[in-house]
């Protein structure tokens, strides 16, 4: 059965030093210190160490294969991002990065899909950049659930959406730049507490501010099985049907109508959960996705999706037919 990982991270062998050639700002860039290994550097401080498996795609290839996947989805890392530095600055990096994907998807067809990355802080370049990515054959672009901490309802992103409308390119919605970070340090919270929350976030803002609504062909899925957004939902309603004065002032259709409106991955590390989440939204709203090769991630590529006894046509949705949906690329591509 074709298995297509639809969220997955990727970085150039090198990037240049963009910190020393903007002449401000703690630009990412890395430290090929030993063999295999990388560091990533924000400015002068450690951010995290990777491994070989996060620049080199034959070797990649070779490690999903072990789990019959045949297709990652690539895109950057989320603090590549750089939504806060100068717009031109941002344009640059990220049309380095995108350059990267195209290159790959060109030398691997049948093993990589991408996603590109653009400057959502300047409206106009951040469609200029996505209309580019449609050219060199990218499928979507990945943004962050924040943008400089504003929620993505904003109106100056709604063009950027409407343009992913217009071009058919499919959105990935990723948390980063955590709420709350400074305040939990400790025991890795950021990640285990502010990631589903910002993802939720993202998915409520979108929601209530009319997004989907305006946008219904708009294509959007949202890493980490939507984070908190559908565990939290009778909730998330209950608000909604109590205080409509506080939260249906942009948009009066109610958050349930929306289930089947856009994709959720399936990293949710927890039968249990994934059944719930298949009963909420269904399988063919949920793409197999695992956040490789961060070890917080499903590193082996749905082996638990395939122990929990489900009908074939559900797994067959979950591992390839809902992402090809949601990227809009045909089966033929990889037959
Ligand atoms: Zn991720």
């Amino acid at each position: 059965m074709l298995k297509i990982d639809s969220h997955t991270h990727i970085l150039p062998k090198k990037l240049p030093n963009w910190s020393e050639k903007f002449g401000y700002g703690d630009f990412i860039y890395l430290q090929h210190h030993k063999k295999g290994y990388a560091k990533m550097m924000r400015g002068n401080q450690f951010f995290r160490e990777i491994k070989e498996n996060a620049w080199n795609p034959d070797l990649r290839i070779k490690e999903y294969e072990k789990f019959h996947t045949q297709v990652q989805v690539v895109c950057t890392i989320p603090v590549m991002f750089s939504y806060w530095a100068r717009p031109l600055d941002c344009l640059e990096l990220s049309k380095y990065l995108n350059d990267h994907l195209a290159d790959l998807l060109v030398k691997h067809p049948k093993h990589y899909l991408g996603l590109a990355t653009i400057p959502m802080q300047d409206t106009e370049l951040a469609i200029q950049e996505l209309e580019r990515c449609k050219q060199i054959g990218l499928q979507g672009v990945q943004i962050g659930s924040n943008v400089n901490d504003l929620n993505l309802n904003e109106e100056r992103f709604f063009p950027i959406f409407e343009a992913c409308e217009k071009l058919s390119m499919a959105v990935l919605v990723h948390p980063w730049n955590m709420m709350g970070e400074k305040n939990m340090q400790r025991y890795w919270l950021p990640w285990l507490v502010g990631m589903p929350a910002e993802t939720s976030r993202a998915i409520c803002s979108m929601i209530f501010g009319g997004v989907f609504e305006r946008l219904p062909k708009l294509r959007v899925n949202f890493a980490h099985a939507g984070g908190s957004f559908l565990p939290t939902l009778g909730r998330i309603q209950h608000g909604f049907d109590c205080r409509p004065d506080l939260v249906a002032i942009d948009n009066n259709v109610s958050p349930r109508n929306y289930l089947k409106h856009f994709w959720v991955d399936s990293a949710t590390h927890d039968p249990m959960m994934l059944e719930y989440v298949i009963k909420l939204i269904g399988s063919e709203k949920i793409t197999l996705g695992t956040d490789y090769p961060f070890p917080l991630g499903d590193l082996e590529i749905g082996k638990f999706i395939e122990e929990m006894g489900l009908e074939k046509n559900v797994v067959e949705n979950i591992f390839y037919r809902s992402a090809l949906e949601w990227l809009n690329v045909p089966l033929e591509r990889f037959s």
